[in-house]
């Protein structure tokens, strides 16, 4: 697969479980995944920085059998979900976890914090994420 530089940057910093977004010189805003206009204030120029990958789930979207992924089933329980990261951008991303199992449980729970969970796939690393042990413990 030949990347794009920019995106080359992005998944090999994924390989080595750095986190990069850019950083509006303007504003200030995190965007997250990396954007090179900034979608708070409309300026037009980002520089790279990192983010921490800690952050919270604010919903909890179950797979239903027609989108379920097997290879995301092979590596645990899944859904989708909305995550804000501490630096503050929101997202939508695959969370292990929780599934239907435990998803009303969870939904009671929410927002709940998460970390980031590098998944090798398809050769190159991908970033997800995964609600804290704390969480699914009690
Ligand atoms: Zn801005």
């Amino acid at each position: 697969m030949k990347l794009e530089r920019n995106v080359k940057k992005f998944y090999d910093g994924l390989a080595e479980g750095v986190i990069y977004a850019r950083k509006c010189k303007e504003c200030g805003a995190i965007e997250f995944p990396p954007h090179y206009a900034c979608n708070t204030c409309g300026y037009h120029d980002t520089e790279w920085t990192t983010v921490s990958g800690k952050g919270v789930l604010k919903s909890v979207i179950t797979p239903v059998a027609l989108n379920a992924n097997n290879t995301l089933a092979a590596i645990g329980p899944y859904c989708f979900g909305e995550v804000e990261l501490e630096e503050g951008c929101s997202f939508n991303s695959t969370i292990f976890g929780v599934d239907a199992k435990n998803a009303k449980k969870i939904r009671g729970k929410l927002p709940v914090p998460v970390h980031p969970k590098f998944i090798q796939m398809d050769g190159y690393t991908t970033l997800m994420f995964e609600v804290d042990e704390e969480v699914l413990a009690d």
